[in-house]
Parts: structure tokens; C-alpha cells; sequence
């Protein structure tokens, strides 16, 4: 499946430009982590690749034909958790699963609904009501129904929000066996998330998209402009962008990224973290 966004821009109704003349190319198998602040446009561009928004510019092609016009049968091969989806509470997990697979059109929807409880493991869940389920498990219901009837494109918008360390750990093994044969596009704040489980890192800010690439490309990019200095030994902070300020005993030790590092740092290995926040605060200065 290939995906190609071409010079789309969306406008909302009261006049808020959310993308600006989009260009890109999504291909399986990949696990595509999108990356970019609040406002950034992340959950406009998962909407427009849904077709729950039309773009009001460009167009968007799906295997060579226009999503406009594949729609419905792309709902079919697609897989989506929304960021605000909401559980029916006094279902079981198996009744709500046999719910959304009935909405999806699903003929063997038993055998579908087993499949997608096992791959998200909760098969000792599966006749327990959702009121009861903790925050991770209520969350893997909502990766179930997005898995039902094997779509060939899933997108996550900010699945990992509110779980602990080690749900996060379960989730990203999940991701990365479900986009091992199929498109997985997954939006998150959390950059351990993408680091560990994507092939492909695509960023966004203020509608525009800043980088599309691997991961291994963005950590390159900010080679020599990633830092570390006493804070007493720096008299002037101009063009840095502090990323880290650490009580070390002896001083404050700070981890900084900026355009032209001063004579008082010493260079280090950039960190993904580190080569996302060189982007965003290079775009801040532009
Ligand atoms: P993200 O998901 O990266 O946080 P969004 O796609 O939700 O960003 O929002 C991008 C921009 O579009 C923001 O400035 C937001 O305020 C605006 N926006 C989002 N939804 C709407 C809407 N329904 N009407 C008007 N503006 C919107």
C-alpha cells in the first residue's frame, strides 16, 4: 500500500490554515512515527488520511487512486484509534469488539474478534465490562478494534498518553509485530516510543512538515550542535536551547542544542530527543 499526499492544505471553517501545501510518500511495511508540538497539525493531517476531513486543497492518492474516491473501500482496510475514543462501559470487551466489527461490515466477525482480542492479549479479559478494565487495558480494546478484520493501514493518534513504562513497553512490541506486513502511522509525544519501534520519523510544526526521514537521519542532522556546560562557566546563554539542567554536586551541568555551539561547551553525541529539539527551535528562529 502507498500512500502519496500531494500539495495538500487544510483550512477550517473559521479560517485557521492547520497544514500548509503538504508533500509526502507513505509505503509498507513501515511504522511511521509522527512527531510535533501541540498545534503541530498531527491530529488534521491522521483526520484528512481517514477521510473524516476533505483537504481544502491537493489531494491525497491511495495506491495511485484518490482517497476521495476509494473511501469506502479504504474504511475497510483501515484501522484507526482517535485520540478521544470513547468504550461503551457496561459492554464486555467481546461484546463491544462484536459491536465495532458489525459497524465495519466484518462477516466472520467471531473468528475477528478473537484474533484481535489474542494479539493485544487481553483474552483474560474478554467477558470482563469495560468499566472495570484498568487505563492500559481499556486502551489495548481500543487497539483491538482498530485491528479487527486486518486493515493494511492503522493509524494511533497518541496511543501511549496516560500508561505507565511498562504498559508503554507492551504496546510498543504490539506496534512493531502489527507493522512488521502492513502501514502503521503513529503519532505521539513520547520520543522513547518512536526511537525504539520506527523505521521512519516524519515531524511537523505550524502545518508545515520540518523532516521526513529515519530516525538515524534526524540524529544526524544535529551532529555538532549538541552540548554540555557548567552553568557557572557560561556568560551568555544567546541562541541555546537548554535541554537538560542537572544538579550534578558540584554545579549545574546543562545539555543544550544551538546553531553555533560557544567556546565553553563541550560537543556530544546527539540523542534523537536532542535532534528534535535542534529542529523545532531552529524553525522558532527562522
Ligand atoms: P495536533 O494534533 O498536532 O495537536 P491539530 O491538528 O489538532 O494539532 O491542530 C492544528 C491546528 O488547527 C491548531 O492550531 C488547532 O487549534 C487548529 N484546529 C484543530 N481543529 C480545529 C477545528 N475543528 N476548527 C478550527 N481549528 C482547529
Amino acid at each position: 500500500m502507498e500512500i502519496k499526499i500531494r500539495n495538500v492544505s487544510m483550512t477550517y471553517p473559521n479560517g485557521k490554515l492547520a497544514l500548509k501545501n503538504l508533500n509526502l510518500s507513505l509505503k509498507s511495511p513501515s511504522l511511521i512515527g509522527l512527531l510535533g508540538p501541540n498545534g503541530a497539525g498531527k491530529s488534521t493531517l491522521m483526520k484528512l488520511l481517514v477521510a473524516s476531513l476533505m483537504p481544502t486543497e491537493g489531494s491525497i492518492l491511495v495506491d495511485g487512486r484518490p482517497l476521495a474516491k476509494t473511501e469506502k473501500e479504504l474504511k475497510s482496510r483501515l484501522g484507526y484509534l482517535p485520540q478521544d475514543f470513547g468504550l461503551f462501559d457496561e459492554l464486555t470487551v467481546i461484546q463491544f469488539l462484536d459491536y465495532m466489527a458489525a459497524l465495519k461490515g466484518l462477516r466472520d466477525s467471531k473468528d475477528a474478534v478473537r484474533k484481535a482480542i489474542r494479539e493485544v492479549n487481553l483474552e483474560e479479559k474478554a467477558k470482563a465490562k469495560i468499566r472495570t478494565l484498568s487505563g492500559g487495558q481499556r486502551q489495548r480494546v481500543g487497539i483491538a478494534q482498530a485491528l479487527l478484520g486486518k486493515p493494511s493501514f492503522l493509524i494511533f493518534d497518541e496511543p501511549t498518553v496516560g500508561l505507565d513504562p511498562e504498559e508503554r513497553i507492551h504496546f510498543r512490541n504490539l506496534f512493531s509485530r502489527t507493522a512488521q506486513d502492513r502501514l502503521v502511522l503513529l503519532s505521539t509525544h513520547i520520543i522513547e516510543d518512536i526511537q525504539s519501534v520506527c523505521d521512519q520519523i516524519v515531524v511537523i510544526n505550524h502545518g508545515n512538515i520540518l523532516f521526513a526521514g529515519t530516525p538515524g537521519q534526524l540524529i544526524r542532522s544535529a551532529e555538532g550542535h549538541v552540548g554540555v556546560f557548567w552553568e557557572k562557566d557560561a556568560f551568555e546563554e544567546q541562541g541555546l536551547t537548554i535541554t537538560a539542567r542537572v544538579n550534578a554536586g558540584e554545579g549545574i551541568r546543562c545539555r543544550a542544542v544551538a546553531d553555533n555551539l560557544p567556546a565553553y561547551a563541550r560537543e556530544e553525541e546527539p540523542t534523537l530527543e536532542d535532534a528534535y529539539l535542534y529542529l523545532i527551535s531552529r524553525e522558532a528562529v527562522q
